[in-house]
Order: C-alpha cells, then structure tokens, then sequence
C-alpha cells in the first residue's frame, strides 16, 4: 500500500537491472520532494501550467439523451478536452517538469499508439526540453499522422525494429536508453506502470481527474456517485479517476479492459487476442514491477490485442492489479464490437466521439445500467479523431467507397 516500498499487496517494486538503480533512487527522492512535500512549489507550478497550458479543469458535463436511455443520471468526466486530446498530458506535463526541477537535460519516451509519444512532445515543446520518442516500426507505419505530430513539436522519433516492433520492445529499448544515460535523461514512462516510483507518481499526476471530479459531481448532483466507470490499459486514466474516491466505500469502482475479439487465449501460438490483463492475467514480472500480466505457461510475454491501440497492452498498473483482488475495484471486459457500438452511440446520442478506449466504459454502461446505480460518473479519457479511420475500416472495410454507409448505420437507428 505505501507508496514508500513502492509495494502494493503483492504487486509493484523494482525488478531492474542494477545499472538503473541510481536513477530509480533519485527520481524517488525527486518524488518525494517535490510532488509530495510540494518543494519549491513544484506542485503549484504544475497545477498552474495544467490550466493555462492544458485548459483544465476538464467539465462535468450531465449526459442528458444517455440519463434519459438509461433513466438515471450519467455524468461524462470530458478529459478528451484536455489539450492533446486525452489525459496523457497531465503525466507528461508532470514529469517533464520534474525532470526540469531535477536538473535533467534530456526527456526520452516510449510510445505505442503515438498517443503518450504526442504528449511528452507538447510537453517538451512547452518547457523547452529536447525529447526523443522510441516507437516501433510497425507502430510507426501504423501511427504516421502522430509520428508527423510529435517532429512538429521538435520531438525525434527512433524507431525499434527487434522483435514484433510494437511498445512492448518500445519500453525496453527506452529503459536501455536510459541505463546508459542516467546522468543528464529522465525517461517519461506513459502510465502508471514500470518500477517504483512511476505507479505511484503517475497516479498523483492524474489524481487532477478525480479531484476535479469528486468536487463537480457533488456541485452537479449533490451528491457523490454510486458508480465510477473507465477504461483501463495500463490504467493510468484508470487510477486518475479513481484515486479521490477509493476512501468512499459507497462508491464502486469499475475498470473496463478490452476483451478484444475473445476471451480465449492460444497458449501454442502465445496469443491472447485480448488485453484483459486484470480478468485473464496471472502474476509476473513485466517492465519492472511485478503485476497481473497476459503470459503462457513458461511465462512468456502474449501478444495482445484490442481495436482501441491504448488498451493493447500486456500488462497493467500494480496498484490497479492489487485494488482489483482487495475488491476495492471490478474488474470487467468488453470486446471489440460491443466497444464499436458505444463508440457511435456516444457519438450519436451525445456529440462526444470518445476515443475507442473510452468507448469501452461507455459500452460498458449501456449494458449494465441498472447495476450502476441512480449516478454514474463516466469517464471519457480521449477524443475519438486518431481512430475515424481505425473505426472506418472496422465498420465497413478498406474501401473508401463504402463510407457512406455510416448514414445507413444512423437511419437504422444505430444500435438501438
Ligand atoms: C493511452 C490511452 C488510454 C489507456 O491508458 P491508461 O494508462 O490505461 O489510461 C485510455 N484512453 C486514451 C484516450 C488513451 O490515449
């Protein structure tokens, strides 16, 4: 539980290599001052630079069609108008700026989607820190519209082309990076997984979302919520939403993974074709912190999968992972489809197009309303512009010809 040891239950600590265990030290001591003792108004300063840089607070905004569909109220925390179109920000700002408080001279990021990599670009761009983002080749080849974003912001991008090319090689060519480079290089990790003291300290980046959230909710509804719901990946939105309200025990606690295209895994072929790390996980180790991860039975890493690039992750935060089996928080899962029918429906019912993440919380709710209780605080973690095309060919294939059957979609009333 303390954030001191970095342990939470069974879950968290440092399994790194020795040559990083300087750097792990001084960015704990960096935490502890400055986030937590607030030294040098360090906080202060993030806080401000939140607002005028990020355009927060983020609103609360009343979802009034969904309130009516599923009679009782929905409350859309509406983090996809945070600047940079998601939450991402609010822990690449963090850190940045610490490492700026820290003397550093150099920021290195892992990206996957693109979506991290494009936030610790603004970042850096905003506080004058050169930045380079390691990213996969094929996610490269993937991602080409984020890749133009983060060289515009002065970012380079490396790419890493051993094993599949994708953010799991990402992570480990940055931490290698920044074992060679310790003295002068903080490596901005994208969620709030990795050893301690990244957990801990990228919740408390995104703690902001639940502050403003507890506070707007009761203003708004006069009341707290009976249910919190959001995607979660690695689940740093995940904890940055719940992190206010884990004392409130009238309050329940919903992660939504993906569950991909199914729940069953291919041990022969090292394939879960899901990313439900905290429904079908087992313990191991994975990017330094011992956690729930999707392995076979040698305790290889799976390849993962899900529509929405965000969730694609193998493992998640062990804090998350800990809350879980304490059943402070439930874990869920929806897949690919269904989270492809919230994605038009919040689209269409609301004006919101959340990011194909988000959408799997909203999904989430369409089925379950009735034991969400009278108030449901939704969290949209992002925009949905990255996936128009991702949702395009899902919906109705390669051929650009085809797109004007998105209009059949809405005269058939959507997904009704
Ligand atoms: C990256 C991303 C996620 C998943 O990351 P978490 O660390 O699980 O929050 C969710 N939503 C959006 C919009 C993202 O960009």
């Amino acid at each position: 539980m303390s954030s001191h040891t970095g342990k939470f239950g069974e879950y968290g600590g440092q399994y790194v290599p020795e040559a990083l265990m300087p750097a792990i030290e001084e960015l704990e001591d960096a935490y502890q001052r400055y986030v937590l003792e607030n030294e040098d108004g360090f906080m202060d300063d993030f806080r401000a630079r939140l607002a005028d840089f990020g355009g927060r607070p983020t609103p609360l905004q009343h979802a009034k069609r969904l309130s009516e569909r599923y009679d009782r109220d929905v409350y859309l925390k509406r983090e996809d108008l945070l600047h940079g179109g998601a939450h991402k920000l609010n822990n690449a700002l963090g850190q940045v700026l610490l490492a700026k408080y820290m003397g550093k001279e150099r920021i290195i990021a892992e990206t996957g989607a693109g979506q991290h990599g494009t936030a610790t670009a603004m970042a850096c761009a905003h506080l004058g820190m050169p930045c380079e983002v390691y990213m996969g080749r094929r996610d490269i080849n993937r991602q080409r519209p984020n890749v133009f974003r983060m060289r515009l912001n002065g970012a380079e991008v490396n790419p890493v082309t051993v094993g599949r090319g994708t953010l799991k090689e990402a992570i480990s060519e940055t931490m290698r990076d920044w074992a060679t480079n310790v003295e002068d290089t903080h490596y901005v990790i994208g969620s709030v997984v990795g050893p301690h003291p990244f957990p801990a300290m990228v919740r408390d980046f995104q703690r902001v979302i639940s502050e403003e959230a507890r506070e707007q909710i009761r203003e708004k509804a006069g009341r707290l919520p009976d249910s919190v719901l959001t995607c979660a990946g690695g689940g740093s939105n995940t904890m940055g939403v719940f992190a206010e309200f884990i004392p409130d025990d009238d309050v329940d606690l919903y992660a939504v993974e993906a569950g991909g295209s199914s729940l069953e895994v291919d041990e022969e072929a090292g394939v879960a074709p899901n990313s439900a790390t905290l429904s079908t996980g087992t313990e191991g180790v994975l990017h330094g912190s011992r956690t729930r991860v999707l392995q076979d039975r040698d305790g290889q890493i799976m390849e993962s999968h899900s529509v929405s690039a965000g969730l694609d992750y193998a493992g998640v935060g062990p804090e998350l992972a800990d809350l879980v089996d304490r059943g402070r928080v439930t874990a869920v899962n929806v897949d690919d489809d269904h989270a492809l029918e919230g994605f038009h429906r919040l689209s269409q019912l609301e004006g919101v197009i959340p990011a194909l993440e988000s959408a799997h919380a909203a999904a989430y709710v369409e089925e379950n309303h009735e034991d969400l209780g009278e108030v449901i605080l939704l969290n949209i973690s992002g925009r949905g512009d990255k996936d128009l095309e991702t949702v395009l060919e899902e919906t109705h294939g390669r051929d650009i010809e085809n797109a004007p059957e998105i209009e059949t979609f809405a005269e058939t009333g959507g997904f009704q």
